[in-house]
């Protein structure tokens, strides 16, 4: 019998990617999702629940149902924009759903959990040890968060792993998962989906911060490398390992860069339209992923700039893409 691992939010970007990966390490991820956000058409790889994290009667029939090896939670409200200006959304879905997840594992004796964290709880960031100031509500979010994991492994013995992600981005080699969320804010899918004609008021939010060309710099990382440190993660806490690490490259591109990156991939441009800086953006984030390296082995084999675009792209204009936005994609072609 495989070994099953709960994993809220599994119908989401990356939770899809780690189900896939769970199954292809021999466990069964149990899909637990609200829909909110997720496709029920990325739920392949295990059983799918609809459930929402903030509810603990549907937590606990979960539990009853299944003897979980370990939980992977990455339900969670994640556009840092939106946090600014709704706060309440995100410290009810993120740290509400959060406890009411924790007390339910309490509940059915279950004690280790893998959390998506965030880059975002740094405000510039640096090693796991760096100071955290969280410039906007989602990373203050993840962060309180991180506090309440740390004083329930000591209470409790709830043991977790916390993985700070910097920019998950990339799609599985397989094309039938990848980035797609309505309304789409990220910077590589939505530039993917300006040139396909679906976004007509794509721009770069800030040309003047303190960078080389003037555009916000991210630490790109494609998420197969992500997920796999996930399923390394539960090995690890089968063995009572447990920690904070930070996943990431520790190189940075900037918005400009990852758009000429995406214009040499299609075979195609658009012009460049500058817009005022997005509140709460920082203007650097880049990961130093050094202890991961050396705890979990993580070695970032597919996250380069090239790898990343390549596969987004394949995503962007495969069918399943498509028949996922409902054929709502016009059809200006690109030559
Ligand atoms: N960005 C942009 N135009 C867009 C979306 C994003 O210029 O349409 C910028 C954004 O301001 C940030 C970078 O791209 O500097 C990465 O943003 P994204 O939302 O992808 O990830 P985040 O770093 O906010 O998690």
């Amino acid at each position: 019998d495989r070994a099953a691992v709960l994993v809220t939010g599994g119908a989401g970007y990356i939770g899809s990617h780690c189900c896939k990966a769970l199954a292809e390490a021999g466990y069964r991820p149990v899909c637990f999702d609200n829909f909110s956000t997720g496709h029920r058409r990325f739920v392949k790889w295990g059983p799918m629940i609809t459930g929402d994290v903030r509810d603990p009667r549907q937590l606990q029939a979960v539990f009853q149902s299944y003897d979980f090896s370990a939980v992977m939670h990455f339900a969670a409200s994640s556009s840092v924009g939106e946090s600014v200006t709704d706060p309440q959304k995100y410290y009810a879905n993120n740290v509400g759903g959060t406890l009411a997840l924790l007390s339910a594992m309490r509940g059915a004796g279950s004690g280790r959990l893998v959390f998506s964290s965030t880059g975002a709880v740094y405000g510039n960031a640096g090693s796991e040890s760096a100071p955290r100031f969280p410039v906007n509500p989602y990373g203050k979010s993840k962060l309180m968060i991180e506090e309440i994991l740390s004083d329930y492994r000591q209470a409790y013995d709830l043991n977790s792993v916390c993985f700070r992600y910097f920019n998950a981005s990339g799609a599985d080699a397989c094309g039938a998962i990848g980035e797609c969320r309505d309304p789409e804010t990220h910077l590589i899918p939505r530039a993917m989906m300006a040139l396909q004609g679906e976004i007509p008021d794509f721009g770069i939010f800030g040309d003047d911060y303190d960078t080389p060309d003037g555009t916000a710099v991210r630490d790109y990382i494609h998420v197969t490398d992500l997920v796999s440190a996930h399923v390394q993660a539960v090995n690890m806490l089968m063995g009572g390992m447990r920690g904070v690490y930070n996943l990431g490259t520790g190189v940075g591109y900037s918005v400009s860069e990852v758009l000429s990156a995406i214009f040499a991939e299609a075979g195609s441009k658009m012009p460049r339209v500058y817009y005022p800086r997005r509140p709460g953006d920082p203007s650097v984030l880049i990961a130093d992923s050094s202890v991961a390296r050396m705890h979990l082995g993580f070695n970032p084999i597919h996250s380069n700039l090239g790898t990343i675009i390549r596969t987004a792209w394949n995503w962007h204009t495969k069918g399943a893409f498509e028949q996922l936005r409902g054929g709502r994609r016009s059809t200006v072609s690109i030559s």
